[in-house]
């Protein structure tokens, strides 16, 4: 057992966890900064490999307001006005901060440049090239942790639970998972910035860190959930062959350059029978071509691995290398021709536009409890502009930092190990053998999420996945194995399906009680949006 004292404990180091350690120490605290996997190294950011949006002006005149504007527009009239605008008011400070640290964002006659997304009403996305936008954005962060000793960094610690003390929070408890002991940690202000949660579904863009645990975490500790029911999916993730070293979500930028021909399994053009006319170049829009495809596979009419075919097959070789450079050397290390062969796509789970509820200082309800990055709920309303989530994360995470650092230095509690006892031995407790598969359970919970409560939902359908949640969820005290073991995968799997289960409960009971279609939520039971619910759904 052991057992650390600091001013602000920091969950979770992507983009807004090394950020917000930074800026804390920036203020003046003593800082841990602690991680379920190495530092810098898990979680989104160091995946993401384009577009950060930021109306830094250099490529066309530009000002926050219209970045707002655009924002606002996508977030289909659910955006919290307040975190939407700090994070296009403060984007250009933390991009120009990340630039004075050796970011490298891509640059032309000494301007940065900034390219289109669809959404923004002009160029506007910073990146640092085509493939390394998300590992420039981690490296530059880690090497400036790496030189401030305020910082400790704790990798392998899978934070379990938030510890309450007179209803403030006063710190956390974790597995070290290489050790299997609870490690107790006493912090006056605690910031959670553990991302989204697209590993709940079958088909996504995370890592394995990605289950949600920052939304089950802060709920369970008595903050709010907001907009729980927003769950975005990119229609044309990559689905086969297999790719190793791309980022799934790579087809975006080729179809803005080159269009791309998306086919059924018959090797038909299909997108038109839904309404949008394609003319082969793949101009349809996200949710429309989700639907599109997913229909298409229920008619039997998917691509072999249940998807359907993207072709870039009618492009020349010169012009594939001129849209994409060094991607087609790393399409051909992976045995992908695209002037011979399509690809199959499909629907995959991507962002996560809810979370915790917190104001502008990312306070949430719970006294000495911040949030930051994707973890955050509201910014993003019920549909995310492309570009917006590295700055949400930067942004987001210095605001957090300077918060609890404030708060930190006023508060300065000294170490009361006592507090942590029930939350250790919580950790430590299990019921032995015979023991179940945690893991067979994951997979169960990850199919029914993409089947009941995917990128289309139907209310018997979310019911059916209400239902099953909470029978896994009833299961699950008599599953816990006792701590202990070094890298126990069974125990931290068993950790896992508790949070999956609980953050998935609130995406199916929100997405239920939203009688209506908007953004990213699509009930084919009520299509179309309703003013009625021109409102955010909050969970206690
Ligand atoms: C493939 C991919 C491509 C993307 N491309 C873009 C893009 O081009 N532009 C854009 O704006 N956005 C993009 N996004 C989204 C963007 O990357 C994320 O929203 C953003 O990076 C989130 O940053 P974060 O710091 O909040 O979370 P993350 O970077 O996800 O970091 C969360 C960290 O928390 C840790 N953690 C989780 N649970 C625990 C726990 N219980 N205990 C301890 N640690 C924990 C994880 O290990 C992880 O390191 C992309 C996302 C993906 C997956």
């Amino acid at each position: 057992m052991m057992h650390l004292d600091t001013d602000v404990l920091v969950i979770g180091a992507g983009g807004a966890g090394m950020y917000a350690a930074l800026e804390a120490a920036r203020g003046g605290a003593k800082v841990i900064l602690a991680d379920r996997s190495l530092i810098g190294r898990g979680g989104a950011t160091i995946m993401a490999q384009m577009t950060v949006a930021v109306a830094v002006g250099e490529e066309v005149p530009d000002h926050w307001e219209h970045h707002y504007a655009d924002t606002l527009a996508a977030g289909r009239g659910l955006c919290d006005p307040a975190l939407a605008r700090l994070l296009c008011e403060e984007g250009p400070e933390v991009i120009r901060e990340m630039d004075a640290w050796g970011v490298g964002w891509a640059r032309e006659n000494g301007h940065m440049k900034q390219a289109f997304a669809p959404g923004h009403d002009r160029p506007r996305c910073v990146y640092v090239d085509f493939l390394n936008t998300g590992p420039a954005v981690s490296k530059t962060l880690r090497s400036r942790l790496i030189r401030t000793p305020e910082i400790r960094r704790i990798g392998d610690l899978l934070v379990t639970e938030l510890v309450l003390k007179a209803g403030e929070c006063v710190g956390a408890v974790g597995l070290h998972i290489a050790g299997g002991q609870a490690v107790t940690i006493s912090a006056a202000s605690t910031i959670v910035a553990t991302g989204g949660l697209t590993r709940l579904y079958q088909r996504n863009s995370a890592s394995a860190n990605m289950g949600g645990d920052g939304y089950a975490l802060c709920l369970a500790a008595g903050a709010e959930l907001i907009d729980m029911e927003f769950v975005q999916f990119f229609p044309i993730g990559h689905l086969a062959p297999r790719l190793i070293g791309m980022d799934p979500i790579m087809w975006d930028p080729f179809r803005y350059k080159l269009g791309g021909r998306l086919l059924n399994g018959e090797r038909e053009e299909f997108v038109h029978k839904y309404g949008a006319s394609d003319a082969g170049k793949y101009v349809v829009t996200r949710d429309l071509a989700t639907y599109a495809i997913v229909k298409e596979v229920e008619a039997g009419r998917g691509s072999p691995h249940g998807g359907a075919w993207l072709s870039f097959e009618h492009c020349s070789e010169a012009e594939l290398r001129a849209a994409a450079g060094p991607v087609i050397d790393r399409l051909a290390k992976n045995g992908i021709d695209l002037t011979k062969q399509a690809v199959e796509v499909a629907p995959i789970a991507h962002y996560h536009m809810g979370g915790v509820k917190a104001d502008v200082s990312m306070r949430t309800k719970v006294p000495g409890l911040f949030v930051a990055g994707e973890a955050v709920g509201g910014a993003n309303g019920a549909n995310r502009l492309s570009g917006n989530a590295i700055t949400e994360a930067l942004v987001f995470g210095r605001k957090a930092g300077k918060s609890a650092a404030e708060r930190a230095l006023k508060h300065r509690a000294s170490a009361d190990p006592e507090a942590f006892t029930a939350a250790r031995s919580r950790l430590a407790e299990g019921r032995g053998e015979p023991r179940s598969n945690p893991a067979l359970l994951l997979e169960e919970l990850q199919a029914l999420m993409q089947k009941q409560v995917g990128p289309f939902r139907t209310g018997r359908g979310l019911q059916q996945a209400l239902e099953r949640i909470g029978s896994m969820q009833a299961g699950l005290p008599a599953m816990k194995p006792p701590a202990g073991k070094p890298y126990d995968t069974e125990l931290v799997d068993w950790f896992d399906l508790r949070t999956m289960l609980e953050v998935a409960r609130c995406v199916a009971a929100s997405a239920l009680s939203r009688t209506e279609s908007r953004g990213a939520h699509q009930r084919e039971d009520f299509p179309g949006m309703d003013p009625a619910w021109d409102r955010n759904q909050v969970i206690a």
